[in-house]
């Protein structure tokens, strides 16, 4: 869609300026229902658009993302634009600065059209965390799109947005990729600035492109990747464009599917992901099982070490330094401080904010450090010595991207184990930082309605160039 977009562009066929404008349309009839954008920023929008149809007038070259709308996860910072990550407590808060994938975007000419829905901090597999209302699926509106970056996921989907970023922790760009019937991908950690990213789990958290077509996802990823000083865990850039590279050829490639990873799985989604598995060695791919043997504590040991990441994080929303401060002792003249962060937090947080501030701050304490997030540590290099030796065998590793197609809205609000349970085929790529992706495999009909599945690929660190050829090459044969 990028690449034709732009032909259209250049060859003045339509203007960024109308183009911008037919989006924003699109954005004013679906967002009452869908609620995927938070903030529009329709003003910069409008003026970059103008910024490109300039360029292009004056038969300057642009780049291929210049004069494209966009949107971005309301927990990056766009500068002078408010930045919420669907919390009580940044309700008003301007960002003062560009992340850097913004200002990257920027100076390519990208149209940002907007913020875009999220669970509260990142926090969730729906978009119902959100402080701001739950994001619906376009495809059925009565089921989630999808968390945490739901709004993300929806506006594509939707065709609110050419494409949009996501960030994923812990599965966050692939499950409402798969929800909503599109691609997601998840680069290799520290591949891409987390600079100006609102910090959820750092050792986990990566930006990653949602987007309609595998090569789409390719072209934002390579403008997006690259070295930063301003981040510290940033790996110095391939400076490649990776759309380039997608040959349509896998025979010989390796994959590997886990062994037990299906066990207890959904009938239809399995039927899916078998027909997947043939059409990838009918292309010529040869499929093997493998063993991930720490892989099923995943989950659990994700459940220690992001929650302390968390609780760290987060500790400088106290209302002295950003956002909302409730201050309850305006009379007094020195006030109480302590009352401050309290009744701040208490009042700008919510409900699942608050469970994971508590639960790493346990699992930090003096006493139990060692028994859990030391332990947890010890395992996270088990599970990721694990993808060390089978990245040895094969070139990739398939899975479903979830186990269930996209839920009803209000369906596992009260049970958060359930929920957690959303990501346990994405957890693990976290943990181990090896980029992942999620595409459309297929779709199973419930309450009359064609639900998309998505498949996950997952290669070994910085093999994206291989690993998008892969899902490109299934995605158009
Ligand atoms: N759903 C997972 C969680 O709730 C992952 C979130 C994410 O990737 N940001 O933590």
């Amino acid at each position: 869609m990028i690449r034709e977009l732009h032909e259209k562009l250049v060859k003045g066929e339509i203007t960024s300026v109308e183009l911008t404008e037919k989006y924003f349309d699109v954005i004013e009839k679906k967002n009452g229902e869908l609620n995927a954008f938070l903030t529009l920023t329709k003003e910069e929008a409008l003026e970059q658009a103008q910024f490109v149809d300039e360029k292009i007038k004056k038969g300057e070259k642009i780049d291929l993302i210049a004069g494209i709308p966009m949107a971005l996860k309301d927990n990056m910072c766009m500068d002078g634009v408010r930045t919420t990550a669907s919390s009580k407590i940044l309700d008003n808060y301007i960002a003062p600065y560009d992340a850097t994938v913004v200002r990257i975007l920027k100076e390519k000419g990208a149209v940002i059209l907007g913020k875009t829905n999220l669970d509260e901090f990142a926090m969730g597999s729906s978009t119902e965390n959100s402080a701001y209302g739950v994001t619906r699926n376009p495809i059925d509106s009565e089921r989630v799109a999808g968390g945490s970056s739901g709004g993300s996921a929806a506006a594509v989907a939707a065709d609110m947005a050419v494409y949009t970023l996501g960030s994923d922790t812990g599965g966050s760009i692939r499950q409402p990729a798969s929800f909503c019937g599109i691609v997601g991908l998840k680069p290799t950690y520290g591949r891409v600035s987390r600079h100006g990213l609102l910090a959820m789990a750092s050792s986990l958290d990566q930006i990653g492109p949602f987007a309609t077509s595998v090569e789409d996802a390719a072209i934002i990823f390579s403008r997006i990747a690259c070295e930063d000083k301003k981040d510290a865990t940033c790996a110095p850039s391939a400076e490649k464009n990776f759309e380039d590279y997608l040959n349509g050829d896998i025979k010989g490639k390796r994959i590997g599917v886990v062994k037990g990873h299906l066990d207890g799985l959904d009938e239809k989604i399995k039927k899916r992901f078998a027909e997947a598995v043939e059409k990838f060695e009918s292309l010529g791919a040869e499929v093997k099982e493998i063993v991930l043997p720490h892989s099923k504590y995943s989950l659990s040991t994700y459940y220690i070490i992001m929650p302390c990441e968390v609780s760290s994080n987060l500790a400088r929303l106290d209302g002295i330094r950003y956002g909302l401060s409730v201050d309850d002792q305006k009379d007094s003249k020195m006030g109480n401080l302590l009352e401050t962060y309290l009744d701040t937090r208490r009042v700008g947080f919510g409900d699942e904010v608050k469970r994971r501030i508590m639960l790493g701050t346990y699992a930090l304490s003096a006493g139990y450090y060692d028994a859990y997030y030391k332990k947890a540590q010890k395992v996270r290099a088990l599970i990721r010595k694990d993808f060390e030796e089978a990245f040895k065998q094969v070139d990739f590793i398939f899975s479903p991207t979830a186990p269930e197609v996209a839920f009803k809205i209000g369906e596992k609000t009260t049970d958060p184990l359930k929920m957690y349970l959303s990501d346990i085929y994405t957890i693990s790529a976290n943990m181990a930082g090896v980029p992942a992706i999620s595409f459309p495999i297929g779709t199973v009909k419930e309450d009359g309605k064609e639900l998309p599945i998505g498949g996950q690929l997952m290669a070994a660190w910085f093999d994206e160039e291989g690993m998008l050829n892969a899902a490109h090459t299934f995605e158009t044969n």
